[in-house]
Order: structure tokens, then sequence, then C-alpha cells
């Protein structure tokens, strides 16, 4: 068409690179979810070329991020993650004014206005490259693909070069022999690990070192008067959050390089009790681009002799956690279309309950976490999450919608799978018949009840034995005094219901 012949638009590989059409003018790199210097493909390339390019007084370097209300409403972002990915804006302005890369910071007032800003920086500051990231979900495609046939419409020289920077190897090399995406996560990992391994260069890291040798800021005055906004409003703790994950690259990587150095090698032991702390607390740095999956790859393969598959129990199921993002991120898409009949209940007040920590379940209850910190742990959000969809037969979406509306990790991929897996609707599930019995769970993987103690402080009094399930346990009148809610449920009632629909759902019965 008009468009592919006007404008040469490609996803680059890493060892493509240093190739492609030299920077004529200025070049812009375009920051979404890649809030980092370090290890960036498209700002590497960005400033590689533009350094060969850029010889004449009139070349720079720029980068621009734009903020878009509309989308973040649209996608459910929880505050306390839009507050988190602005103060990293922050770090990332102060690591690129270092560079002598000014970062013009653009508000679109609709998320159609997305295409106009992008159009009035390029022609208003004479760029004729533009960079950026790929992102994989389907309406950042779709924006992108609109600024990319706008910019080709109407500035046909300019060059758009998009690099697929978050699968860590190319998403089409990891495919059955049939060409298809695979159905279920273990081959889809052992062939990416494979790739992995033969070809080392896909975990090779990039670093910026030069600086942009002019200063744009002089000339293009008017784009850098606004600033990022250095918080967002959210309802927790506005410094505890801070404390808890503070913004920027040099934070993120002493958080990896702690967790690799003095827990990973507990991690396969320690990484389903909720209350050890035994995870990375990661995600916000990898879903807000601070970090990348190929960094945190590197140096747990460091850490475990250059072995990926093998070597130490607790740096390989780490790695292999890291998998399942890619994973996720690869696959958002079909899940069995039978589940699509369940009839769900609409139980408004269970679904409030459940948010509210009100259940009656003490385990269940204990994912108040969430509300009150930004992060669930993972076998939390498994138990809570199968809780919903089937101790209360309510849709799964509306779970994810709430999760997504508080996590300071949310990540429509990672979620959605999560969810979609938890529910059994999704490409590789739990099987359908697997339901969580939350108080098992509970005495499995809180045995103690510390964790329960933390976020459910009216149960703090009883005894270990006691507390996973109060209502039995305790005397009617020593349980009313607790102030804690009576089970919404009763568990093999609730379990036989779920199964009962989801058979017919699927035509088993
Ligand atoms: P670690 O255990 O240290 O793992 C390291 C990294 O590996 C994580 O940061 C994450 O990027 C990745 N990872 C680990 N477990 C998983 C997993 N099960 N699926 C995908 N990636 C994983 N994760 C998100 O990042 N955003 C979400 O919105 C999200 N929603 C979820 C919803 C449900 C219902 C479930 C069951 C899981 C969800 N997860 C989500 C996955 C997982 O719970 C979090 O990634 C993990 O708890 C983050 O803590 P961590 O960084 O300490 O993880």
């Amino acid at each position: 068409s008009n468009i592919a012949t006007t404008t040469t638009k490609v996803v680059v590989k890493a060892e493509e690179e240093h190739n492609g059409p030299i920077v004529t003018r200025n070049a812009l790199m375009w920051f979404r979810n890649d809030l980092r210097i370090r290890d960036n493909k498209a700002l590497y390339a960005a400033s590689m070329r533009s350094k060969v390019g850029g010889t004449g007084n009139n070349h720079f370097l720029i980068a621009l991020y734009i903020i878009s209300e509309e989308e973040w409403a649209e996608h459910d972002e929880a505050p306390v993650k839009i507050d988190f990915w602005m103060r990293n804006l922050v770090t990332l302005k102060a690591s690129l004014d270092k560079l002598a890369i000014p970062l013009v910071v653009k508000t679109a007032r609709k998320k159609t206005d997305v295409v106009k800003v992008v159009e009035e920086v390029v022609e208003g500051m004479g760029v004729s490259h533009v960079f950026w990231s790929q992102e994989l979900m389907v309406d950042e495609r779709k924006r992108d693909r609109v600024v990319r046939e706008a910019l080709a419409r109407k500035h046909p020289s300019v060059y758009v070069e998009e690099h697929e920077d978050q699968l860590v190897v190319p998403a089409e090399d990891v495919r059955t022999k049939t060409g298809n995406p695979y159905a279920v996560f273990t081959p889809f990992y052992n062939t990416w690990c494979k790739l992995v391994e033969t070809e080392s260069h896909y975990l090779e890291i990039t670093e910026m070192s030069d600086a942009n040798p002019l200063k744009a800021k002089e000339i293009y005055v008017e784009y850098f008067k606004a600033k990022p906004p250095s918080s967002h409003p959210h309802p927790l703790d506005v410094d505890e959050m801070k404390r808890r994950y503070p913004a920027g690259e040099d934070e993120a990587h002493a958080r990896l390089d702690k967790f690799v150095q003095e827990k990973a090698k507990k991690y396969h032991q320690g990484r389903d009790v909720p209350h050890q702390d035994g995870t990375s607390m990661l995600s916000p740095y990898l879903n807000a681009g601070v970090l990348s999956t190929r960094q945190c790859i590197v140096a747990a393969r460091i850490a475990n002799k250059n072995k990926i598959q093998s070597g130490d129990d607790g740096l390989k199921t780490w790695i292999k956690e890291l998998g399942w993002r890619v994973c996720l991120l690869d696959w958002i898409r079909a899940f069995q279309p039978k589940t699509e009949r369940v009839q769900w209940t609409d139980n408004n007040e269970h679904f409030q309950r459940w948010t509210e920590g009100k259940t009656g379940f003490p385990i269940v209850d204990a994912g108040k976490q969430l509300k009150a910190t930004g992060y669930m742990h993972n076998r939390l959000r498994m138990i809570v999450a199968c809780f919903l969809v089937k101790d209360l037969l309510i849709n799964w979406q509306q779970g994810e919608k709430y999760f997504m509306n508080n996590l300071i990790d949310g990540d429509l991929a990672s979620n959605n799978g999560g969810w979609q897996w938890s529910a059994s609707t999704g490409t590789d599930s739990q099987p359908y018949f697997r339901v969580f019995n939350p108080l098992l769970q509970s005495q499995r993987y809180d045995p103690k009840g510390e964790y329960i103690r933390r976020w459910v402080p009216e149960l703090k009094s009883l005894t270990d034995k006691q507390i996973h399930d109060p209502s039995q346990a305790l005397s009617p009148k020593d349980f009313a005094k607790l102030g804690y809610s009576k089970p919404i449920v009763e568990h093999a009632k609730a379990k036989a219901r779920y199964l009962e629909e989801f058979k017919r759902a699927l035509g088993l019965s």
C-alpha cells in the first residue's frame, strides 16, 4: 500500500540495531513502558545512529513521554501504579539530563490526541527518525499503528523504528513445528530456554555511554516547559509507598542484586509462603520497564554458573517465573470459548465482602494486603482468585478489574493470565475440577497464621490452630466477641455448585 512504500517500518531484532537509515535530522525516542536508559534497545539504537548521522549543528536525540489520562482510565490503572510510573519518569528525566538528552513531556487530553502530540513534536522539532519499544497489547498496538500511518501520510520521509524488547528472544522463533504459538507453557519455556542458551547474544545488555553532543534544550526551549509530575494522588500512605517502592533504575538494580545474592537460592522454598517475603518484589519495576526481563535473567544466570534450566533450584525456579511472564505476554489471546457459557451469579454483596476482606475465610480476607499496599503475594492472588470464581461463582473479569484498579504491578498480560489460570478458563490453566480448599491452603501456606495476623488483626489473639477457621474452632460466644464475619458460603456446597455449573457449560453433564 501507499503507507508501506512511503515509510519503512520494521521490528528490529537485536543483531540489526546498528543498521538502518542514518538519522539525518533530529531523532526522537518515545518512552512508554520502558522507563530506563540501561538495556533499552530502542534508546540504544537511537543514540548510536544519531551519533553517526548527527554531525551537523542541528542533530539531537530527544526523548518524549505522553501522559494520557484517558488511556489510564480505560485500562483501570491503579492510582498507586500511576504514581509509581510518574515517580520513575522523574528519575528517568534526571538520568537523561546527565546524557544531555532532553525529555519532552506532553499531555494528551483524549487518547486520540496522542497521534497529534507525536505529529506536533515531529514537526516542531524537525525529527527525521522516531524510535520506540514495541508494546504488545492490542490497544497499544492499535495506537502505534494509527501514529505510524498518520506520520506516513503527512511526513512520508520520517522513519519509524520499533524494537521488540520484552520477550528476550524473537517471538516468531518460539513456535511449534507447524509455526503456531504453543498452547501449553512447558514446551514454550523449553524452546525459549534453548534459544536463550544457544544464542546467547539475545542476552546481550546494552549500556548507554555517550552523551548527546549538543544542547537541544537551548534551541527548543518551548518544548521543555512541562516537567513530569513527581506524583499522582492515590489512597495509600505516600511516604510509605516511596519507601517501599523507591523510584529509579539504581533502586531496581540494588533490589535485583540483593535478591539474587541473598534470597534467590531459597526462592523455591520461600516463594509460596506469603508472610516470608521470599520473592523479589520486582514486578512493579518490570512492568514499568525500569528493569528489563533480560537484566533479571542475566543476573540470575551469572549467579547460577551460566545455567538457566538446571543448577541451583532457587535460581532456576525464579528464571522460570520470568519465563511465565514472557509467555503470558506472548499469549494474551484465546481462552476456552466454552467457559463463556458459564452462568455467573450476580451477587454484589459477596463481591463487596471479597474486596473488603469480610468473607469469613481468614486466608482469603488476608488478601486485604492488596488494598492496603498495592501488592499481593502470588499465593494469595491464586487463593483469592480461586475463591471468587469457584466458591462465589463470580465472573473472573470482575476480579481482574478489581486487581488492576489496585495493583502497583498491574499488567494486562500477567493479570489476565493469572485470573484465567485460576478460573480454569485460560490457555494452559489449572483443570476446572481443581478447587482450592481455603482451609487447607491456609494450614499449608500460613501454618502459624502469621500472615493472617498481619492483615486480619481481629484474629490476632487466636492460637495457631484456631486462626484458620475461627467460626468452627471457637464457641459461638467467643466467636461473636471477635467481631469477625461468619463464612459467607459453605465451602463444600459452594464447590458442588461451581462444579455443576462448569460441567454444564463445558458440556460434560
Ligand atoms: P517473584 O516471585 O520474585 O518473580 C519474579 C518475576 O517473575 C515477577 O516480578 C514477575 O514479573 C514474574 N512472575 C512471577 N510469577 C508470575 C506469574 N505467576 N505470572 C506471570 N509472571 C510472574 N503479576 C504482575 O506482574 N502483574 C499483575 O497484574 C499480576 N496479576 C496476577 C493476578 C493473579 C490472579 C495471579 C494468580 C497472578 C498475578 N501476577 C501478576 C503474577 C504474580 O502474582 C506476580 O508477578 C508476583 O506476585 C510479583 O511478585 P515478585 O516480583 O516478588 O515475584
